[in-house]
């Protein structure tokens, strides 16, 4: 993503996964937020990307799952600190 240009909207769902990880630069995470409260579709679509992600946490802890449970334990910690810190 470059520095100057407006983050586009493409580029924000591109970039969604790492965003809400907390694998982004500060500066692009202020772009990030800038552009979730100026654009109804991109907040929209985060939202539905973070009860897609929490759903598929809770198929992880079903008995049947045979997965590992940390990586998307930490993922949605992840999502939940973000998500604390831009409301
Ligand atoms: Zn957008």
């Amino acid at each position: 993503v470059g520095l100057r240009s407006k983050l586009s909207c493409k580029q924000f769902v591109e970039f969604l996964e790492d965003y809400l990880s907390r694998r982004l630069p500060q500066e692009q995470v202020a772009r990030f937020n800038a552009h979730l409260a100026s654009c109804p579709s991109c907040a929209a679509y985060t939202k539905t990307y973070q009860q897609a992600v929490r759903l598929g946490r809770a198929a992880l802890l079903c008995p049947e799952a045979d997965v590992p449970k940390e990586a998307p334990e930490d993922l949605v910690r992840a999502i939940l600190a973000a998500r604390e810190e831009t409301t």
